[in-house]
C-alpha cells in the first residue's frame, strides 16, 4: 500500500497534543453504518455514543430534539419548540417510517432531486427547513445550499433512526489504525505519493517505478480524476474547525448542537469530551466549532466571529474559552449533488486491471469508503484468479 502522507488514515486522522485528542476536523462514525458494523470492532474502538437527539439554537434560544423512546423528558419542549409545526414532526415520524422500511439498496433507487426540492415537495414547512434540516445537512455535507441529493438525506436519515453516533475513545483516528492491524506493517510504505499511473506501473514523485499485478486507487475524488486523466468537476466541501478548553461546559447534555439561526459563521457546536473523556486531560472540556466552507477572510478574523458567536449562544464564559487549534480542510468530501452515483451499483474494476474504490465513483462517507474497499477486494481477488 503507497500512502504520500506521513501517517495512514487519510481523512480521518486524531492529533494527540497535551493530553487533547484534536480529530482533524470534527467528525462522527454513525454506528447503524453496515459496512462499519461489518468490519470494525466497536467493542474495541470503545465507541462512546452521543446522545440520540440534536440540540438547535433558533430565535436565539436552544431546543431539543431528541428521540422521544429514549429522551422521555424533552417531549414537550419538543413538541412546542420553534424548529418546525407539530405537523412537521407528524412528518419527520413518516418520513423516519418509510426511510426504514425499505432496504438501503432501495433508497439509492428513489426518483432523485435536490434535498432543498424534496423537502418542500414532502410538505415540510420553511422553519423547519430552515431551522432543522439546512443545518443538518450542512454538519453531514458541509453543503448550506441544500444542493445535494435527497437520497444522501434518506440515507443519513435511516442510519440516525437505526443508531447511535459516537466517536472512538481515542479518537476517530483508531479507526483507519484497527483497519491497518490486518495488513502487515511492511505492506504499508508510507512518503510514497504517486506522481502517475501507466498501467498497472505506478511513478512516485521520487522517480521511483512499481509494476503490479492490479492497481487500486483509494485516493481522494481529485486525485483520483488526476492519476486517472479524468475531468473531474465535483465541487469539494470544505470546512474549517476550532477548537477550544474549558473548565466546564456550558451545557448538560453533550447533544450535537446545530445553528438553525438564518446567519452566522458556525455549523455546529460539539461537546466531544464529555461524550468521550479522554478527549481532554482531566479537568478540562473540548470543544469545537465547525464553519463550513471558508469564508473570505483571515483566520483571525474568521475565528474572532465565531468566538462572538459563541458568546451569543452560551454567555460569558465563553471569554475564558482557550483557543487550542483550528484546521481548514479543503477537501472534507465531494458534494454529492445529482445526479449521483449509486453506491451499490457501483462496479471498481475500469479495466487492464486497475481499479477505483475511491469516492470518485461512489458516494462519500465513511460507510462507502468501507464498502467500496471490501468490494475491489473481492473484485481484485476474482480477477487475478482468472487471469
Ligand atoms: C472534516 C471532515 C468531516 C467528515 N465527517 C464525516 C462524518 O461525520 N461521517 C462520515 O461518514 N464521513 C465523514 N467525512 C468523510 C470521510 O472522512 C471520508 O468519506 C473518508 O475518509 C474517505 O476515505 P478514503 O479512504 O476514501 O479517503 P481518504 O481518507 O482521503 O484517504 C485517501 C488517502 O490517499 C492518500 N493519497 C492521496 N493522494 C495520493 C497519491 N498521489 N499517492 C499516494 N497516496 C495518496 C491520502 O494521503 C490519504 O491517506 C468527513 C471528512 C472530513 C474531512
Amino acid at each position: 500500500m503507497l500512502e504520500a502522507d506521513q501517517t495512514i488514515g487519510g481523512r480521518v486522522q486524531t492529533d494527540l497534543v497535551d493530553g487533547y485528542r484534536f480529530d482533524r476536523g470534527f467528525q462522527v462514525l454513525q454506528l447503524a453504518y453496515p459496512a462499519a458494523k461489518k468490519l470494525l470492532d466497536y467493542d474495541m474502538l470503545e465507541i462512546k455514543k452521543f446522545p440520540p437527539g440534536v440540540r438547535i439554537r433558533a430565535a436565539n434560544s436552544f431546543h431539543v430534539l431528541a428521540d422521544p423512546l429514549r429522551k422521555p423528558a424533552y417531549i414537550t419542549k419538543a413538541l412546542f419548540s420553534k424548529v418546525g409545526t407539530f405537523a412537521d414532526r407528524l412528518k419527520l415520524a413518516r418520513l423516519a417510517v418509510e426511510v426504514n422500511a425499505v432496504s438501503l439498496e432501495k433508497l439509492f433507487e428513489k426518483d432523485e432531486m435536490l434535498v432543498q426540492d424534496f423537502l418542500v415537495s414532502y410538505g415540510f414547512s420553511d422553519s423547519m427547513i430552515t431551522r432543522f434540516f439546512k443545518p443538518f445537512m450542512t454538519g453531514v455535507c458541509l453543503d448550506p445550499g441544500l444542493q445535494v441529493t435527497n437520497r444522501f438525506l434518506l440515507f443519513v436519515l435511516r442510519m440516525f433512526v437505526q443508531g447511535d453516533v459516537g466517536v472512538p475513545a481515542l479518537g476517530m483516528g483508531e479507526i483507519p489504525k484497527q483497519l491497518a492491524k490486518t495488513i502487515t506493517a511492511e505492506r504499508i510504505v508510507c512518503n510514497a505519493a504517486v506522481e502517475s499511473l501507466e498501467g498497472t506501473t505506478v511513478t512516485l514523485e521520487n522517480g521511483q517505478q512499481i509494476t503490479g499485478e492490479a492497481v487500486v486507487l483509494a485516493t481522494p475524488a481529485p486525485e483520483t480524476a488526476r492519476l486517472l486523466g479524468k475531468p473531474y468537476s465535483m465541487k469539494s466541501s470544505r470546512e474549517m474547525c476550532f477548537y477550544y478548553s474549558t473548565r466546564e461546559a456550558p451545557i448538560k447534555e453533550p447533544f450535537l448542537t446545530l445553528n438553525g439561526e438564518e446567519n452566522g459563521l458556525i455549523n455546529s457546536v460539539n461537546f466531544s469530551s464529555m461524550v468521550a473523556p479522554d478527549y481532554a486531560p482531566a479537568g478540562s472540556q473540548l470543544i469545537s466549532a465547525v464553519v463550513p466552507g471558508y469564508p473570505d477572510a483571515p483566520e483571525t478574523e474568521i475565528e474572532k466571529t465565531v468566538r462572538n458567536e459563541l458568546k451569543e449562544w452560551f454567555g460569558n464564559q465563553t471569554d475564558t474559552w482557550e483557543m487550542l487549534r483550528s484546521y481548514t480542510i479543503s477537501h472534507a468530501l465531494p458534494q454529492p449533488a445529482p445526479p449521483s452515483s449509486n453506491p451499490f451499483m457501483q462496479r471498481s474494476h475500469l479495466g487492464n486491471n486497475i481499479f477505483d474504490c475511491s469516492e470518485l465513483s461512489t458516494m462519500p462517507a465513511i460507510q462507502w469508503a468501507l464498502l467500496a474497499g471490501e468490494r475491489a477486494a473481492e473484485e481484485v481477488t476474482n480477477i487475478l484468479k482468472t487471469s
